[in-house]
């Protein structure tokens, strides 16, 4: 057999993959890890494939969220690769929550830098009442603004503060897994992966949408990532933010920095093959872990943030626009629900593929 054969044979069991997920089928645990494990050789044909999912579903499109740190610092969590815990000297702005104009500002910033959701996010263990009521009443005004889709990120949430926030019209709540069951006491002591599946279904239960995603390159092992992926995908989330861990210096994780770009991108396009029509962004620690193939990324992935991070700069919101315009995709600010077809022919295309795979 020519080289040129066993190549095309090793290449086409992605392939093969996207053609049962894109009719339907669901990848098994075995099937995770071994995208996982994808021979740096196979990577071309991996994201081949992960991208006829995502075309599928998404088009050419990608959506960008605009993060607000509302609340910073300050928190008596002991999350270890956060930069605003109790055990972190990370030398960062501390500040309590932020008033309605600084919250405004934010939201017009990002809309200027073309995001589609603005995030508003506050450190801390779970938001006071107070709090709560401060981010119903902005939300409101925000949205009377500027339209955005809103995204709120407050931690662990009672039945009745979730509540609050859906009536406010607060679209998604973000509570992230970050990791599997078994790894979450690794990372935090204070509160249990439990809590947050908890706060999730509190959630659920309001009605709002639910954004949960991960971190990797904790310490986890592939099994750890394929517990979490599973997990959301129990969940039902409507948007997964894949961190990869950007090491801070101050917090326990700081001297953690063994991630390379290709298991990143290992990561998203599992993601994409076990979550096909789900959200997948691009999150924190892109441009650090990505390097020179932070473009690659968007093939698996739908969306990404545009500008800074939560304590973390990001590359420049024009950095971001020219990436997306070099790769021919399109950067989407309307409504979050659109078809995500971009044209009938690629449905057509899929259908086909998919029927004689
Ligand atoms: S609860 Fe949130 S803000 Fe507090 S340490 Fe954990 S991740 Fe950081």
């Amino acid at each position: 057999m020519s080289v040129g054969s066993v190549e095309t044979e090793v290449g086409s069991r992605w392939h093969a993959l996207a053609a049962k997920v894109l009719s339907g089928g669901e990848i098994s645990r075995d099937e995770a890890h071994e995208i996982l494990a994808c021979p740096d050789v196979e990577m071309p044909d991996l994201l081949a494939a992960a991208f006829r999912i995502r075309r599928k579903h998404f088009g050419l499109k990608v959506h960008f969220y605009y993060l607000k740190n509302a609340k910073s610092g300050l928190c008596p969590e002991d999350c270890s690769y956060c930069s605003q815990s109790k055990i972190s000297d990370a030398p960062i702005e501390r500040y309590s929550i932020a008033n309605e104009r600084v919250l405004l500002e934010g939201a017009r910033r990002a809309k200027e830098s073309q995001a589609r959701t603005y995030c508003i996010v506050a450190s801390g263990r779970g938001p006071g009442d107070r709090e709560v009521d401060h981010v119903c009443n902005t939300v409101k005004k925000i949205k009377d603004e500027t339209g955005l889709h809103i995204c709120v990120c407050l931690g662990l949430l009672k039945p009745d503060q979730a509540r609050r926030l859906a009536e406010a019209g607060v679209d998604r709540v973000n509570h992230n897994l970050n990791t599997s069951r078994r790894f979450y006491e690794e990372i935090c002591t204070t509160h249990t992966f439990q809590d947050r599946i908890d706060t999730l279904n509190v959630v659920r239960e309001s009605g709002m949408e639910l954004c949960s995603g991960l971190i990797v390159g904790m310490g986890e092992t592939p099994e750890d990532i394929v517990d979490v992926v599973m997990e959301l995908r129990g969940l039902k989330v409507e948007s997964i933010p894949v961190n990869f861990l950007h090491p801070v210096d101050g917090t326990p994780l700081a001297q953690k920095a063994d991630l390379n770009p290709r298991e990143c991108l290992r990561a998203l396009c599992l993601l994409r093959f076990a979550h096909p029509t789900v959200e997948i962004r691009i999150a924190g620690g892109r441009e650090l872990n990505l390097r020179w193939l932070q473009p690659m990324g968007l093939y698996p992935a739908n969306s990404m943030f545009v500008s800074d991070y939560l304590t973390t700069k990001g590359q420049p919101a024009d950095e971001d626009f020219k990436m997306v315009r070099d790769l021919g995709f399109e950067i989407v600010t309307g409504d979050h629900m659109e078809s995500p077809c971009d044209s009938h022919d690629d449905c057509e295309l899929e259908a086909a593929e998919a029927a004689t795979a």
